[in-house]
């Protein structure tokens, strides 16, 4: 059997990380479909660092969830196996799936990488350090804050310990993909490959609000004229109209029961 699953926020929601969209996902009063995005990080680089760090505190302090564990039960006994997956978390690896199954299209909350050139580097803050070592901050125009320096009144303390990316000296930035940026084409490409190699029998989509385009495309695509699409999702979505199955509850109800039922049968 080929098997292909969709995650969105809601698979981990459960694990205590929030959504976006959920009333715990504003941060300080701030949206988060605002707060992640290039402009946002070109107006106030540390106040979206700030937010970041939090998040890689919270994640790393989290744990995974009988839906991540179900999920990678599946991957251990199906045929042919792929997730794709909206999280920048990594709590689908350390339920233990393996890293080759799975396309993490909006990257990777520990990956922090050049705003310009190609540097980066990962550091999930778990081999003793608290936080991945910024950078030591290089200040290319000598003058000590030269032409970089905020231009807010009171000169933030943040602002000085934003890391700085030691080939090029321009601002490092997390390694995730911001709401109008594009997705990484080898990541894109992996997906396609998985599709065009044959028909895939059943198609998970798990917590995801589904609104973007290439999510609703490549479930109904792997679904074909012959799969089975399922939603998992308390919520309706844009991709409910095409499911073959709905299950409106939480990830952790419905999956652990669902896969132990399909190992079983
Ligand atoms: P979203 O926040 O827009 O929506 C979450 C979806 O999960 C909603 O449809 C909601 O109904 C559903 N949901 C909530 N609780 C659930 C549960 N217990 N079980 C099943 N479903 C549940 O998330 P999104 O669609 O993934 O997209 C938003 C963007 O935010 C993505 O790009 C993603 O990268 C990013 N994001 C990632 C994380 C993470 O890595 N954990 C967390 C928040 C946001
Ligand atoms: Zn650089």
């Amino acid at each position: 059997m080929r098997v292909l699953v969709i995650t969105g926020a809601g698979v981990s929601a459960e694990s205590g990380i929030p959504t976006f969209r959920g009333k715990d996902g504003y941060w300080r009063n701030l949206d988060p479909a605002k707060l992640a995005t290039p402009e946002a990080f070109a107006k106030d680089p540390g106040l979206v660092w700030q937010w970041y760090r939090e998040r890689r505190q919270r994640i790393r302090n989290a744990q995974p969830n009988p839906a991540h564990k179900a999920i990678a039960k599946l991957a251990q006994h199906a045929h042919e196996f792929m997730l794709v997956t909206q999280n920048v978390d990594d709590l689908h690896a350390r339920a233990g799936l393996p890293k080759e199954t799975m396309v993490q299209i909006h990257g990777d909350i520990f990956v922090t990488r050049c705003s310009d050139c190609d540097f980066q580097f990962r550091d999930t803050g778990r081999g003793g350090s608290p936080e991945p070592p910024a950078p030591r901050t290089i200040y290319p125009n000598s003058g000590r804050l030269g032409s970089i320096a905020p231009t807010s009144a009171q000169p933030d303390q943040e602002q000085e310990d934003l890391p700085r990316c030691p080939r090029c000296g321009a601002l490092m930035r997390p390694g995730v993909v911001w709401f109008g940026e594009q997705l990484d084409s080898r990541k894109i490409y992996i997906v396609e490959d998985y599709l065009a190699r044959g028909d895939v029998d059943l198609t998970f989509v798990v917590g995801t609000t589904a609104l973007f385009g290439y999510i609703v495309d490549w479930a109904t695509r792997a679904r074909g004229r012959n799969g089975e699409l399922v939603e998992v999702n308390p919520d309706e979505t844009p991709l409910s109209q095409f499911a073959t199955k709905l299950y409106r509850e939480p990830a952790t109800k419905v999956l652990p029961r669902l896969v132990n039922e399909m190992l079983a049968g």
